[in-house]
């Protein structure tokens, strides 16, 4: 599936999007940059079969925190389960992206391919090499879930290098995520 642009949509809305506040369990810490210690930023929110994923990376200091790497600790991804509900959002930090924009998941088509915003499922599509990331708990290949590309609008894009693309993994039955760049 491809994901396309849905409009904006409410900060907490419990739809695919990028932006706004993550939906997180009771007790949810704010992930901090194992780099620099700040907050990290919120990127996305995408329900997945059993739960959500949220993916959070560093964007206090753009380009020096290794945020683009699976493991580096300059960015976190979960996958929660059970009930859920907007996180309080640090003081400090580079914590929210400019928008909350929906992402509307439609069949693959060439006139759609151009401007979509991601692609779900399916096998990544990588703009280097493979970079599929094992899982911390079990140590199998982790699924790809979800691709993202920056976004429309320069004003609220998320910053994956210029012309970058997000992956998403999914270890399901270890119920871990994981994120990384490429660009
Ligand atoms: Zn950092
Ligand atoms: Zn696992």
């Amino acid at each position: 599936m491809l994901l396309t642009y849905g409009g904006d949509t409410a900060s907490d809305a419990a739809v695919l999007r990028t932006g706004g506040v993550p939906l997180t369990p009771d007790g949810f810490d704010w992930p901090l940059c194992s780099e620099c210690d700040g907050a990290i930023q919120f990127l996305a929110h995408l329900p997945v079969e059993d739960g959500s994923v949220a993916v959070f990376f560093c964007q206090n200091d753009p380009g020096m925190c290794d945020d683009w790497d699976a493991t580096s600790g300059g960015n976190r991804a979960f996958l929660f389960t059970g009930d859920l509900a907007p996180a309080a959002v640090p003081a400090e930090g580079e914590t929210l992206l400019g928008a909350a924009t929906a992402l509307r998941p439609v069949a693959r088509d060439a006139s759609a391919e151009e401007s979509a915003l991601g692609r779900l499922g399916g096998e990544p599509e990588w703009l280097q090499n493979d970079e599929t990331p094992s899982c911390p708990r079990c140590a199998a290949p982790m699924a790809f879930t979800a691709s993202l590309e920056e976004g429309r609008d320069h004003a609220t894009a998320a910053n994956f290098g210029g012309a970058g693309r997000a992956y998403v993994f999914t270890c399901r039955p270890c119920t871990e995520a994981a994120f990384l760049w490429q660009c």
